[in-house]
């Protein structure tokens, strides 16, 4: 496949990358599309193609959904030790070390984001994940269970592997969602065809070679890339596949469950959010004002759990303001690539579409400006927009209703000290995944921590991921959970076994 414009910033495996790699994993061979067709990928640092990449669609989702059901039905993934399951994921671990700056590379060029960034937090953290998740191979267990009933018997649990699973992920951290995924449903002894987002494919495929350099048995994880509606469509209706996990958007994630109906997979849903960032008037300044910066500003807002709404107490609502606004105004925005770069570009050419909307909504709509509120007049076709801060704004206004997406805050003061209204209203909103509460009174924090209905709520911290913490949404937010012992509920079902003795 042609590589079209290279970037001199790459390093030399990466290059070699771009000009042989784009192929995807089935049973055990790396392959074009059955069609030929191919995607496009962008640098989105300058809307320029890099290369191409195979394209999936129906006919390969089926030629891979065939193997990982043969290689789960035969038995011969069931007869991998537990411990060996666990070698191979360890083995793609240290694969992916050895590869890091070549992976966070890829990741800056494809997705947009700061190289620096792509090495400390996707490549790093998901390096972790498949090591965390070896270990989690050989702990797999049910247990004994005492009966009341008269008579004498013996009764436990067994979890196995609930069997083929699809799984589609989204562009905002490639690298990090495919391990999120692929490591659990290996641990626990599944077969995966993976799904890799139409925007972001490089990483992914990048990865299907190193899982072919670890040796994984042929069919037990298939890599490829391809559109939502025609490869993502494809395995989320699968007959053979019985299970699906999905992130991405709400409005897909529902789209998801229906098509799950048809053989009534089992599915997980990681969605949307508009997560409450709410500082109390004791809080350490210092901390709040960089946290509430970073909370929305991280990835350029392309963060599910990005805290996107801003809720601060009357008495420092102007200081806060502030001080995340003189943030926002002195971020550095540039390519992925340049190692200064401290935000890169949006995603694609429609998401930038889609948040500069969003900031003229909020601005027909009334919200003041505090800070950017546009697109950054030296862009050279890059999909960059100004970290953007809004005010005067209120829970009617789309901009606090939706998920933007985006690096745009909406803020809102709040004027009184009772918890359950501050909570009542950082609350409202259809989704459920995340918040953070900055103060100094351990008693508020975690009296706030039981009244906020989300997955995750940060203490004097925003954005903290850990491969053992579980990780997902209330409401619209989402189903199950990923990370920590709790993910492995998502692959394994539950199986009671009861003799009578
Ligand atoms: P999206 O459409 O939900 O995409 C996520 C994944 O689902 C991609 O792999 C996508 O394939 C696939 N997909 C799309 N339609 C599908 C279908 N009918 N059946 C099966 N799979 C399908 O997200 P997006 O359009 O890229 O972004 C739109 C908005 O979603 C964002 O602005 C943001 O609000 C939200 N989002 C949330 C997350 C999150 O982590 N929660 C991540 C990304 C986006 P394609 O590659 O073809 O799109
Ligand atoms: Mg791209």
């Amino acid at each position: 496949m042609d590589v079209i414009a290279q970037d001199s910033r790459l390093g030399s495996a990466a290059q070699a990358f771009l000009s042989r790699g784009g192929k995807m994993l089935i049973d055990g061979r790396l392959c074009d599309a059955e069609s030929g067709k191919t995607i496009p990928v962008y640098n989105p640092a300058t809307g320029q193609i890099v290369m191409s990449v195979a394209e999936a669609d129906r006919a390969d989702v089926n030629r891979a959904v065939a193997a990982a059901r043969r290689t789960f039905d035969d038995g011969s993934w069931a007869s991998v030790t537990h411990s060996k399951r666990g070698q191979l994921l360890w083995k793609l671990a240290e694969l992916l070390e050895q590869n890091a700056d070549e992976f966070a590379e890829l990741e800056s060029l494809d997705n947009g984001k700061p190289v620096t960034v792509a090495r400390a937090a996707d490549v790093a953290l998901a390096i972790d994940m498949f090591r965390y998740m070896a270990g989690w191979a050989t702990k797999i267990r049910g247990s004994t269970l005492p009966l009341s009933l008269p008579g004498d018997y013996l009764s436990y649990t067994l979890r196995e592997p609930v069997g083929v699973v699809g799984q589609i992920i989204p562009w905002n951290f490639p690298l990090l969602m495919a391990a999120w995924k692929v490591a659990p449903a290996i641990a626990t002894g599944c077969t995966v065809v993976l799904k890799a987002a139409e925007q972001t494919p490089l990483t992914a495929l990048r990865l299907a070679e190193l899982v072919m350099e670890a040796e994984f048995p042929p069919g037990v994880l298939n890599i490829m890339a391809g559109y939502g509606p025609t490869a993502g469509a494809a395995l989320s209706e699968h007959p053979d596949v019985d299970k699906i996990a999905f992130t991405g958007s709400t409005d897909v994630g529902k789209q998801i469950a229906r098509a799950a109906t048809g053989n009534l997979k089992k599915v997980s849903l990681e969605l949307g959010g508009k997560s409450p960032t709410i500082v109390f008037p004791d809080a350490d300044m210092a901390k709040a004002v960089p946290g509430a910066a970073s909370a929305i500003f991280f990835n350029q807002g392309q963060v599910c759990c990005a805290g996107s709404r801003l809720f601060v107490h009357r008495n420092i609502f102007d200081q806060v303001l502030e001080g995340v606004s003189d943030i926002a105004n002195t971020i550095k925005v540039g390519a992925g690539l340049d190692p200064s770069t401290q935000m890169g570009p949006l995603v694609s050419e429609r998401q930038h579409q889609r948040v500069t909307g969003y900031i003229e909504a909020g601005r027909k709509e009334g919200a003041s400006i505090l800070a950017g509120g546009g697109v950054p007049s030296n862009s050279n076709g890059g999909y960059f927009v100004q970290p953007t801060v809004m005010a005067d704004t209120n829970r009617d206004m789309k901009v606090v209703r939706e998920e933007i997406f985006g690096p745009v805050l909406v803020a809102q003061r709040f004027d009184d000290d009772d918890l359950d209204r501050i909570a009542k209203e950082a609350n409202d909103t259809i989704f459920g995944l995340a918040s953070s509460v900055w103060t100094n009174n351990g008693s508020v924090a975690h009296k706030m921590a039981r009244r906020i209905r989300a997955g995750t709520v940060w203490l004097n911290c925003h954005n903290v991921f850990d491969a053992n913490l579980p990780f997902g949404g209330y409401k619209q937010s989402g189903w199950g959970r990923e990370m920590g012992e709790e993910v492995l509920h998502n692959y394994t079902e539950c199986k009671a076994v009861t003799q009578a003795l």
